[in-house]
């Protein structure tokens, strides 16, 4: 098994390394990446299997440490990125987990965006602090707030941008600055901008993570995640928290993910396309009280976006006239797009957050949010244009009742 030599010759652009990047190919020379489905390798020799242990070999010991297909996802994904060095994870949560706890220890502090993922939270308010980490919530799009929360032991900020469901914006390079001038980690979860368009490590951030559970995959059939770094990060912090913790991700599902990333461009580029269609002919309905997307003008930090996004995402959160009973009405009534808490698929996904993904935090902390009883989140899919439009139309249409 060996880099095919012609594959790394040249340094090519994103679409064809997401194609050819970080293949191995067997003796076989199969044109389409092998799966290695193996939980464990054996030796030439007892000789071998110390030198291996050793690190003086090179190649596998145990599939928890590492694989050849999880190995040629981790290298794919960290080609489309630019990082020096990446692992793969069982799932998006056990990559933000990673990230964060493998470079805290009690006694330090993290800065973290109000606005975020309900799992990541719990990381931050209830874990780190049952391990003598502190903490504290700011209103991510506000620069100040995260320079006035510093303190002398805080050595982490984290935060996804654009933020779920509200799409609010971080700066991502305003804050890896204020990181970078106390030696503290900037983590990014960049989800909702996928590594289409948006790069962390380019506007200064340390770390990147992702759920590839979701434009990743897709197509809505496997779990999974990323930690992506430099060399040195990753070696001092992650390495080995993945290694002896376990959070490894499957080669079933790293072949699922791996042979993803060949259409990610094409499928992001459609469902971007849709969504920002969607999002103009929205504003003009009536009973469409707001409609938020991160391409149009109207967002309230359209020059940010403009300067760290390259297009403006898949997702469009909107708030129709009405309260909760107009939302169920509007999502009850609709014919295509699936009432489901996941993002990213190639099939059209609403979700009511007030309801699910924040239903836990308290009404006043979904207020502080900006998340009201009529917001809906819509995940465009890889749909026709028109057949998506008819149905938010229908659902409208339901929601005045
Ligand atoms: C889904 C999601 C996660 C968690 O990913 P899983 O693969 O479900 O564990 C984390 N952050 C964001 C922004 C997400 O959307």
């Amino acid at each position: 098994m060996s880099t095919d030599p012609k594959d790394e010759a040249i340094n090519w652009r994103p679409e064809t390394q997401l194609v050819h990047g970080g293949t191995l190919r067997s003796q076989f020379g199969e044109t389409s990446e092998a799966l290695y489905l193996t939980q464990g390798y054996v030796y030439n020799s007892a000789e071998q299997a110390e030198a291996r242990f050793l690190n003086l070999d090179p190649g596998f010991q145990y599939s928890r440490f590492g694989n050849p297909t999880v190995a040629m996802f981790e290298e794919r994904i960290r080609l489309l990125e630019g990082a020096e060095d990446s692992r793969a994870t069982a799932t998006g949560m056990a990559a933000v987990t990673a990230s964060i706890l493998s470079c805290l220890s009690a006694g330090d502090h993290i800065i973290a965006a109000k606005a975020m993922f309900g799992s990541c939270r719990y990381i931050v308010e209830v874990l780190c602090p049952r391990f003598g980490i502190q903490f504290t919530l700011v209103d991510g799009r506000d620069l100040n707030q995260w320079e006035s929360a510093v303190k002398p032991n805080t050595k982490a900020f984290f935060f996804e941008t654009p933020a779920n469901p509200t799409l609010d914006i971080v700066d991502i390079a305003g804050v890896s600055k204020i990181a970078k001038r106390i030696g503290a980690v900037t983590i990014v979860d960049n989800v909702f901008a996928t590594p289409m368009l948006q790069r962390p490590l380019q506007h200064g951030a340390d770390v990147v993570v992702y759920s590839a559970t979701k434009h990743i995959d897709g197509q809505g059939r496997c779990l999974g995640g990323v930690v992506l770094a430099s060399k040195d990060h990753i070696k001092k912090y992650v390495h080995d928290f993945v290694r002896q913790t376990g959070p490894s991700l499957s080669p079933f599902n790293a072949w699922v993910m791996l042979k993803s990333l060949e259409t990610l461009p094409i499928r992001v580029k459609a469902q971007c396309e849709t969504a920002a269609r969607l999002a103009d002919h929205m504003a003009k309905l009536k009973g469409m009280a707001k409609v938020m997307y991160c391409g149009r003008a109207d967002h309230p930090q359209a020059a940010l976006i403009k300067r760290q996004m390259s297009g403006g995402g898949q997702v469009v959160t909107f708030v129709i006239d009405g309260d909760k009973a107009a939302a169920f009405r509007f999502l009850n009534a609709l014919r295509l797009a699936k009432i489901s808490n996941n993002l990213g698929d190639t099939k059209s996904l609403v979700t009511h957050p007030a309801t699910t993904t924040h239903q836990r935090l308290t009404s006043e902390a979904r207020a502080e949010l900006g998340i009201s009883d009529g917001m809906i989140r819509l995940s465009v899919g890889l749909e026709a244009y028109e057949d998506i439009a008819e149905d938010v139309e229908r659902g409208l249409m339901a929601a005045r009742g």
